[in-house]
């Protein structure tokens, strides 16, 4: 058999396990440590507080150092999906694979999966990590106990490979996120009433309008042309507020996002918005309503990602895919956790960005093979 079709009979089976963030992925990680079984490789299983999912880190090689290969099992939702097959059942056509999660992050799994012989028939000098979380998708919350307990429960490696899709791209840096929810509390009346009462759906209104102004000053503020768009933004999601068009409303709930740079100042855009509502619009409600109130709580965060000047992360990938520079991407990834963690850390891994997340997501077959070609010389580099 040869490897490429190794590859595409894992991934077609790591595909069929529905490891969409809201369920669980222990099959998919009990399929995984039972096939690092048949080659010797022991696993330990971090499981979630719980218990019902599991992160999996399994080294083959010597003690001390190596590299970690680092992949998400879990994938985003197909509801409200248009596929023109099985998004569970990986289908090949014109040498792509399609199926949900095949870009975003089955298509790595299972490339380091099957060049797991490939390590254990070596004489590594050094070993080779696997590590496998979940929920990355829903905050990058599942691997942050796993990174708790590198250099305890489980080794710390030297350097870490985030195989998210680059197109074997070798990506240095990408922007953090920051949630936020803004609850505006003001006073009901009917709405014959209103100068009795505080609107909030009306305050709601001018903070969003605030965070447009928020959005053009930080375009203006710190430029990084190594980003598209080369400076930090913010969006507002979801509002949700009022009950009848007769009644003035009394809460208003809105949930915005921070995308910043890595050098970034922080807090800059709930600072600013919480100027305004104390400056602005808070002493104008209290006239009507002494015990209306504007809060603004940080929901949760994906550190941005920033290679340290020098990173051997970073030089390990350039010398194993050959490139000669370094690259971006605008979407989060654990990496900025791992490096954060102490861990020299680099995103490169198959697939492109236009594939993940949407309908019929496909990875194509040239790209794991030179996801292969990447695992193969890592494994000699080892070896050597
Ligand atoms: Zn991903």
């Amino acid at each position: 058999m040869s490897s490429s079709s190794e590859v595409q009979e894992l991934l077609a089976k790591l595909v069929a396990f529905d490891t969409t963030s809201t369920k669980s992925n222990l099959e998919l990680i009990a399929f995984i440590k039972t096939y690092l079984d048949g080659y010797g490789v022991a696993s330990t299983l971090i499981p979630s507080a719980d218990d019902a999912k599991a992160s999996l880190f399994a080294s083959i090689g010597p003690s001390g150092g190596g590299i970690g290969l680092s992949g998400h099992s879990d994938c985003v939702p197909v509801e409200g999906q248009t596929w023109s097959s099985d998004p569970f059942q990986l289908q090949f056509r014109d040498g792509k694979l399609y199926g949900r999660g095949s870009c975003d992050m089955k298509g790595f799994l299972a490339c380091v999966l099957a060049s797991v012989p490939l390590f254990t028939s070596r004489e590594l000098k050094e070993p080779v990590h696997i590590i496998v979380s979940y929920d990355e998708e829903v905050g990058c919350t599942g691997v942050r106990p796993l990174i708790a307990r590198l250099g305890s429960a489980v080794p710390r490696p030297r350097a870490i490979v985030v195989g998210e899709f680059t197109s074997m791209a070798v990506i240095d840096a990408h922007k953090g996120i920051d949630a936020y929810c803004t609850v505006v509390t003001g006073r009901e009346a009917h709405s014959s009433l209103p100068q009795r009462s505080v609107n909030a759906i009306s305050i709601a209104a001018e903070l969003i309008k605030e965070i447009d102004r928020i959005g053009a000053a930080l375009a203006s503020r710190e430029i990084d042309d190594r980003f598209n768009p080369p400076f930090s933004t913010l969006q507002v999601g979801t509002i949700k507020g009022g009950t009848a068009t007769n009644v003035v409303p009394n809460t208003c709930e809105f949930h915005w996002q921070v995308r910043s740079l890595p050098d970034a100042e922080p807090d800059f855009a709930p600072n600013r918005l919480n100027t305004y509502a104390e400056q602005t619009l808070l002493p104008r409600m209290r006239q009507v309503a002494p015990t209306a109130s504007i809060e603004t709580q940080h929901r949760g965060s994906v550190p941005a990602f920033l290679a340290k000047p020098g990173s051997e992360a970073v030089a390990l990938a350039l010398a194993l895919t050959g490139a000669n520079a370094t690259s971006t991407v605008s979407y989060g990834t654990e990496g900025g956790l791992f490096e954060e963690a102490g861990c020299p850390t680099v995103i490169c891994g198959p697939g492109d960005t236009e594939q993940a997340h949407v309908a019929d997501e496909f990875v194509a077959t040239a790209q794991l093979d030179a996801c292969m070609a990447f695992l193969t010389k890592l494994a000699e580099k080892l070896s050597s």
